[in-house]
């Protein structure tokens, strides 16, 4: 599974640094550290040591060993703990080839920690988010999700489904004798439970997707409403992180925030009115496809404008500008003036809570938060719903959509061992036969 290269990296960022950090894995890790730090320092205890090959000095460093397998990947693991400039690193690097080592591929470190079953691939997955995490949201959605909490509930259901698996193979095997009656009806009520709940896990407004990506919302609205002003304007008070991508105003244009610790991507489009050139009439059409795609749709009017609620976009929230001007009028939603800034906080204080209200994890279980497992568990569903429909003299068909939904479901977490597992749990299960 594992092929047996020793692999190093670094694990720190690139450039210039007080301290950089280079990890080493696989069976000539151990060797390498002796070589270069004089010999193995005691597991798992940091130790600093002068880094030496042949005549050369490297480096005064910090050096860490971990056997395998309890390490990271559960291979032989050397930590370096080095001065972050180049040329330490370089020298570094070179020693670490002419000692057997190469460099590793993107993902390979945590890879061999899956392959090794030091990590599921939900969690392996929790790094890779850990890493990326911009808002205090994004980071305990990720640590939730490392700690476990993902991995727990998609192993809950498939330990099920092979309790299930096994009581269909025993209606299989009693058939003949006519009692398998009761092993498949108590298989059948396990899975429709089951059915219930990865369907109630799905249908959670693509809460854990939308964290981790950021929610999407749309701006729409006349033209001269003030969409580019307020955009600017939630740019210059929450801009936390960056604002970005350009367009031109008859284009859609994109801004992140930091909104009351969520990430969101606010876009603002052209004006949505009958358009009279072409450009034009593709700018509204960008417009209200990003409205459709969008979680969360503002609908910003000219308050001192006739009001048409002709808009094909339902909003989520009605904002009425220029409230500053003679003759203006609030329509349902909130008023606001962009040129004084008069409710200008208070739209930022509605939107993190419509905001919070989508993205709050409910209840103790924890979102999904990738597609890849939205799709697996789709089709889980899918032949378990299949299986519940096979005929009662036919427990046959039943299993192998139970074998078809477990694979799936084995297949978030990077497991795809479902016979051996079967093996195991038949052995435990003890049927009689
Ligand atoms: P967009 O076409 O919807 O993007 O609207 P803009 O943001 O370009 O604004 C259109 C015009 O309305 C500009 O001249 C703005 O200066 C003006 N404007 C925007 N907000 C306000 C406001 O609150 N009060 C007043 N008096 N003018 C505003």
């Amino acid at each position: 599974m594992t092929d047996a290269a020793t692999i190093y990296a670094l694990a720190s960022a690139p450039g210039r640094a007080g301290v950089a950090l280079v990890r080493v894995s696989g069976p000539r890790a151990g060797d390498a550290l002796s070589a270069l730090a004089g010999s193995l320092p005691a597991p798992r205890m940091a130790a600093v040591r002068t880094l030496r090959q042949a005549d050369l000095e490297i480096d005064q460093a910090l050096v860490l060993w971990f056997p395998g397998p309890h390490s990271f990947t559960g291979e032989n693991v050397a930590e370096f703990h080095i001065h972050g400039g180049r040329a330490v690193r370089e020298s570094l690097f070179a020693a670490l080839e002419s000692l057997g080592a190469r460099p590793a591929r993107p993902g390979e470190f945590s890879r061999r920690a899956v392959e090794h079953g030091r990590l599921d691939l939900t969690r392996a997955e929790a790094i890779a988010d850990l890493v990326e995490a911009e808002t205090p949201a994004q980071l305990a959605q990720a640590l939730r999700q490392y700690d476990g909490a993902l991995a727990s509930l998609y192993e809950g259901w498939r330990g099920r489904l092979v309790a299930g698996l096994a009581h269909a193979e025993a209606a299989i095997d009693f058939s003949d004798d006519g009692v398998g009656g009761e092993e498949f009806a108590t298989a059948r009520a396990a899975v429709t439970q089951i059915i219930a709940e990865i369907q109630a896990h799905l249908e959670d407004g693509r809460r854990g997707e939308a964290l981790r990506e950021g929610l999407r919302i749309a701006i729409i609205g006349p033209p001269n409403a003030g969409k580019s002003s307020l955009i600017n304007a939630l740019a210059q008070r929450e801009a936390a992180i960056v604002s970005d991508i350009a367009g031109t105003t008859r284009d859609v244009i994109e801004l992140r925030l930091n909104l009351g610790g969520y990430l969101v991507h606010v876009a603002d489009t052209a004006g949505l009115r009958e358009a009279d050139d072409a450009i034009e009439a593709e700018g509204v059409r960008r417009a209200l496809a990003k409205a459709r795609e969008s979680d969360l749709v503002l609908l910003l009017v000219d308050g001192t404008a006739p009001y048409t609620d002709q808009f094909p976009a339902k909003p989520d929230l009605v904002i009425s500008n220029k409230s500053d001007l003679p003759g203006f009028q609030k329509r349902d939603g909130l008023a606001l003036s962009l040129k004084s800034g008069e409710g200008l906080s208070r739209l930022i204080e509605t939107l993190s809570a419509m905001v919070a209200e989508r993205l709050e994890t409910k209840g103790e279980t924890p979102a999904l938060t990738r597609p890849r497992h939205r799709e697996a568990l789709g089709e889980a569903l899918a032949s378990l719903r299949h299986g519940l429909d096979a005929p009662a003299d036919q427990p046959e068909l039943f299993a192998e959509d139970l074998r078809l939904a477990l694979r799936a479901v084995g297949r978030i977490l990077g497991r795809v061992d479902v016979e051996e597992l079967l093996d195991v749990v038949f052995r435990d299960f003890c049927i009689g036969k």
